[in-house]
C-alpha cells in the first residue's frame, strides 16, 4: 500500500516536472495557432471603408431640432390616410375626398412660413394625414429628399415644423480597370471590399473570379451611399453594375418583384441567378488575388483532366455549386476527400481533395447554393492544395468553366413592364459615363486599362 502510494506521488512529481518543462512549448504551440487563426480569418474590412465622395454640390442637411414635439407621439388615436396626390389634386380636393375638417386646412394654411410648401402639390407626391372622426391631427409631407413637412395639432393650436431626415441615401457610379485583383481595382476607385465583394456575388454566375480575371477587365458600379447628417454612414445597395471580362459584357441591374423581393437581372429581364455557381469557391479576399493561382500544370498527369483545379489557400471553404442532394461524402482513392452532389437534370458535381467535409454532412442531405460542404485541402493525388471540381451532365465531363449554365425564367408580362421602369434610370447610370457622379469618379477613370479591348466588345449590349 505505502509502495504504491509512493509510486503514486512519483508519478504525480514526474508529471509536474514533464508539465514545467513542456509549458513553453505548449505556449508557442498555441501562439502559433492563435496567429495562424488570425491569417486565416482576414477581419472583414466594411468598417475601413474609404471615405466616400461627395456630391459636387450637394447641400448639408440642417441638424435635426432636439426631439420632435411631444404631439407627434401623442397623435397616436385615429386612423392614418396615405394621399398618393393624382393630376390637378389640391389640397381641397384631398380634404373633400376624404371628409376632412375644412375649417382645420384653413387653420394650418395660415400657420406663417409654410404656405408655399402646402399649396403646389405634385403628381405621384404622397401625404400622410392623421385624422380621428375628420379632425387632422396630424399632416406630413415629403418637400425633398432630406426634408419633410410635418404639421402637427398641439393644445394651442397647430405647429409647423421642417424635419430634416437625417439619413439620405445618395447614388454613386464608380467605375475601375482591373490591374492587379478585383480589390485593388475597388480600391483605386474608392469602392469598399464589401461592395466589391457583393459585386462578384451578383456575376458570380457568369465569371469565375476565382480563375477567369483578366488584366483590362472593368467595372462599373452604380450603387446606393448612406449618410446621417451629411457624414457617409455606410454602402447601400448596389443598383445596377457592369463587368467587362475578356472583351465580354456583363450587366445587371436590381429588381424589387411585386413580392418585395429584390434580385439582379440582365437589362433584358433575364435573372442573373444560375442554378449553378461558376465557381464552387467562396471567393474571398484572399484568394482573389490575380494570376496567383493558377492551375498546377504537374497535378493529374496520368489520365485526362476532367475537371477544373482552384488553388486556394488551406480550409478555404468550398460551395455547393448548386442546389442538390449529397451523393457521396467519403474517401475515394486520388480524389481524397470527395463530396458528390447530385442535381436536377441529372447533374452532377464533384469536389475532391478536400482537407476536411461541413459538420455533420453525409449522404442523402440536401444542400443549397453556397452552402459549404467542405474546405479545401490536399488529401488523395494532390502536390498541394487545390479544389478539383467536375461538372457532370449524366455520364459526361462538361467543362466547368465553360457549360451552359441552366437559368431561372426571364420576367414576362406585367413584371417585365415594371421591371422596365423601375430599372431604367440606374441602367442609364450605368452607361452614361457624364451622370453626376463622374466628377467623383474621376481616380478611377483615369487608371488606362493595360490591355485595351476592342470598343465593339465594350459597349453595351
Ligand atoms: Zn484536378
Amino acid at each position: 500500500m505505502r509502495r504504491d502510494s509512493s509510486t503514486v506521488r512519483d508519478w504525480s512529481r514526474q508529471f509536474h516536472r514533464f508539465t514545467a518543462r513542456i509549458a513553453p512549448f505548449a505556449a508557442i504551440a498555441s501562439a502559433i495557432l492563435l496567429l495562424w487563426h488570425a491569417a486565416r480569418d482576414p477581419v472583414p474590412t466594411v468598417a475601413a471603408a474609404p471615405a466616400p465622395l461627395i456630391y459636387p454640390g450637394a447641400r448639408s442637411p440642417a441638424p435635426q431640432p432636439a426631439g420632435i414635439p411631444a404631439a407627434v407621439q401623442q397623435a397616436g388615436l385615429g386612423s392614418t390616410i396615405d394621399v398618393v396626390v393624382g393630376r390637378n389634386d389640391t389640397l381641397d380636393s384631398i380634404f373633400r375626398r376624404f371628409a376632412l375638417d375644412k375649417s382645420d386646412l384653413a387653420e394650418i394654411r395660415g400657420l406663417p412660413g409654410i404656405r408655399q410648401s402646402l399649396d403646389l402639390l405634385k403628381p405621384g407626391e404622397s401625404i400622410e394625414l392623421r385624422h380621428s372622426a375628420g379632425e387632422v391631427n396630424e399632416l406630413t409631407r415629403k418637400l425633398s429628399p432630406t426634408e419633410t413637412l410635418k404639421v402637427v395639432r398641439r393644445a394651442g393650436g397647430y405647429t409647423a415644423q421642417l424635419v430634416s431626415d437625417p439619413i439620405q441615401t445618395r447614388i454613386r457610379t464608380a467605375r475601375a480597370v482591373i490591374t492587379s485583383s478585383l480589390f485593388q481595382a475597388a480600391q483605386a476607385a474608392r469602392v469598399s471590399d464589401a461592395i466589391a465583394l457583393r459585386l462578384a456575388h451578383i456575376f458570380a454566375w457568369d465569371v469565375d473570379f476565382m480563375l477567369d480575371l483578366r488584366r483590362g477587365d472593368r467595372f462599373t458600379i452604380v450603387y446606393q451611399q448612406l449618410f446621417e447628417n451629411g457624414k457617409y454612414l455606410r454602402d447601400g445597395k448596389i443598383l445596377a453594375a457592369k463587368f467587362v471580362n475578356a472583351g465580354h459584357v456583363y450587366e445587371a441591374v436590381r429588381f424589387v418583384g411585386p413580392d418585395g423581393v429584390d434580385g439582379y437581372y440582365t437589362p433584358s429581364g433575364q435573372p442573373m441567378h444560375k442554378a449553378f455557381l461558376r465557381a464552387p469557391l467562396a471567393f474571398t479576399r484572399v484568394s482573389s488575388a490575380f494570376n496567383l493561382h493558377r492551375m498546377n500544370p504537374i497535378l493529374h498527369v496520368i489520365r485526362p483532366h476532367l475537371g477544373t483545379d482552384y488553388a486556394a489557400p488551406l480550409g478555404t471553404p468550398v460551395d455547393a455549386a448548386g442546389d442538390g442532394r449529397v451523393q457521396f461524402v467519403g474517401r475515394e482513392e486520388g480524389y481524397g476527400n470527395t463530396v458528390i452532389l447530385a442535381h436536377a437534370g441529372d447533374i452532377t458535381t464533384l469536389y475532391a481533395h478536400l482537407e476536411r467535409f461541413a459538420r455533420k454532412l453525409h449522404r442523402g442531405e440536401a444542400v443549397r447554393q453556397g452552402q459549404v460542404i467542405g474546405y479545401v485541402g490536399m488529401s488523395g493525388l494532390a502536390t498541394g492544395p487545390h479544389l478539383h471540381y467536375e461538372y457532370r451532365i449524366g455520364d459526361v465531363h462538361e467543362n466547368p468553366q465553360t457549360v451552359r449554365l441552366p437559368g431561372a425564367p426571364p420576367l414576362r408580362g406585367s413584371s417585365l413592364v415594371a421591371f422596365r421602369m423601375q430599372t431604367a434610370t440606374w441602367l442609364a447610370d450605368l452607361q452614361s459615363p457624364l451622370v453626376g457622379a463622374s466628377a467623383r469618379t474621376a481616380t478611377a477613370a483615369n487608371i488606362a486599362p493595360r490591355t485595351v479591348l476592342p470598343a465593339s466588345r465594350i459597349a453595351p449590349n
